[in-house]
């Protein structure tokens, strides 16, 4: 069994050879966490999950690595916004955003590192780039000198030249060449919050976060460098450049996947277009495997157009396979259906994978049951969905079950009747965790079963 990856090193789909199969390594880029998670981040990380579900099926031990960047401007911004600690807010969000994963069925990684847990890491690195002349001091900032290194624009298929006349990129005068990036910058007093050094007080770059935490968690060089298309220049570009400095290495990782662009309803998802959508908006509304297999119905690394349609197809699909198997009586199996997993092991081409889960659904309809525990196996191992009980869903939800849902709704109306609608809000909810959606109308209450 092989697994195919597309590298964007190298441009195209190669044979994935891991370093040491005994330790498979992989590192994603996580979030920043300023605020809620937003789809992209929910893209990103539901793919590398799937990445990390196959590569636990082919390989005794996998590490992921998926970094927290708690440091940050927008961070400072934010938490001097609300009048908290930096603590208080970065908190909050990890928090929130393990909540929004876990309803998304992404599996923990096994190591989390935070930015702010290995500034003197980033501090040491910084230095040795330093005493090497791959960084210089000017204007109490320390920047990445890009000259420094050969093929700086490689990764991501940059022309050097064009960069440098390029309108994007901030000009500073105190840098020696316009693609120069920071590596260590003072913060603003107001903020009251940075690292001694002898830089100065101040904060680590980004990109250098990035590349300290990877070598620290998986060695000079590892197999796997995942993350959203977006980051690829300048993130990754940068990340490279810095471990190539480091480490004398001529790469960081010897695969570099990136999960495609994110767009809503046909239009590039962006702040500054003002059409984020935000993981807790989506999840307030759907349940979270019908968002998860909305966001692998299409392959990983083209770009994904997310709509209520979107969320719609995924809906009926699992609805449809949920009342397949609510009926009859099947063994649980270990077994992965052969066909799914070969389309899986194709780089994740997890819309084939899709297509052949209804066919399989098909065949159980028309009385091949004992196609069932190997159905079940497939979706939840390497899609993580089907997660629930089908018995559970509730086209036969039993007298029991429908008067407790009664209840909920009466508790729900009488939280509103006196103003708590935060309870009433946490009601709804409850019952949309357990695949009951209620609808309000001039007659009523009345609920319905997802499935
Ligand atoms: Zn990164």
């Amino acid at each position: 069994m092989r697994l195919i990856l597309r590298n964007t090193l190298i441009g195209r789909k190669e044979e994935f050879r891991p370093i040491d199969d005994n330790n498979v390594r992989m590192y994603a880029c996580g979030p920043t966490v300023y605020g809620r998670a937003h789809l992209g981040n929910a893209r990103a990380a539901v793919v590398f999950d799937v990445l990390y579900r196959i590569l636990k099926s082919l390989y005794p031990n996998v590490t992921y690595v998926r970094n927290i960047t708690d440091v940050d401007d927008k961070i400072y911004n934010a938490a001097f916004e609300r009048g908290i600690s930096l603590e208080q807010l970065t908190e909050e969000n990890i928090k929130f955003f393990h909540e929004d994963l876990g309803k998304l069925n992404v599996l923990p990684v096994d190591i989390e590192p935070k930015a702010t847990h290995n500034i003197e890491d980033m501090l040491a690195s910084i230095k040795k780039l330093v005493d090497r002349g791959n960084a210089y001091i000017a204007d109490e900032h320390v920047y990445f000198d890009v000259s420094s290194i050969e093929n700086y624009g490689a990764l991501s298929r940059k022309n050097i030249d064009e960069l440098q006349n390029g309108a994007r990129i901030e000009v500073s005068q105190a840098k020696k060449n316009p693609m120069d990036f920071v590596l260590w910058k003072p913060v603003d007093e107001k903020f009251n919050f940075g690292w001694d050094s002898c830089f100065g007080k101040g904060r680590p770059g980004w990109h250098i976060e990035c590349s300290v935490m990877a070598h620290k968690f998986l060695g000079e060089i590892f197999d796997i460098h995942g993350g959203g298309i977006d980051l690829l220049f300048p993130h990754h570009e940068n990340e490279l450049a810095q471990s190539r400095a480091l480490t004398g290495q001529k790469n960081m990782a010897n695969y570099w996947v990136h999960n495609g662009h994110l767009n809503i309803d046909n239009i590039k998802m962006s702040k500054s277009l003002g059409n984020c959508c935000f993981v807790n908006d989506i999840l307030a509304k759907h349940d979270g495997e019908t968002v998860r297999l909305a966001l692998l119905l299409t392959q990983y690394s083209s770009p994904l157009n997310f709509s209520e349609d979107l969320l719609t197809q995924a809906n009926n699909l699992l609805s449809k396979w949920y009342k397949a198997l609510q009926h009859i009586e099947f063994a649980e199996s270990e077994c992965l259906d052969e066909n799914v997993w070969a389309a899986m092991l194709d780089d994740m081409n997890t819309p084939k994978a899709i297509s052949l889960l209804c066919e399989m659904v098909e065949k159980i309809n028309k009385g091949e049951v004992k196609l069932a525990g190997i159905f079940m196996n497939t979706c939840r191992t390497l899609i993580g969905i089907m997660m629930k009980n089908p018995k559970d869903c509730f086209c036969s939800a039993s007298t029991e079950k429908k008067d407790w849902i009664l209840e909920q709704i009466d508790k729900r109306k009488q939280a509103k009747t006196i103003g708590d609608y935060s309870l009433a809000d946490k009601i709804r909810l409850e019952l949309l965790d357990d695949g009951i959606i209620i609808e309000d109308s001039k007659d009523g209450t009345t609920w319905k079963s997802k499935f």
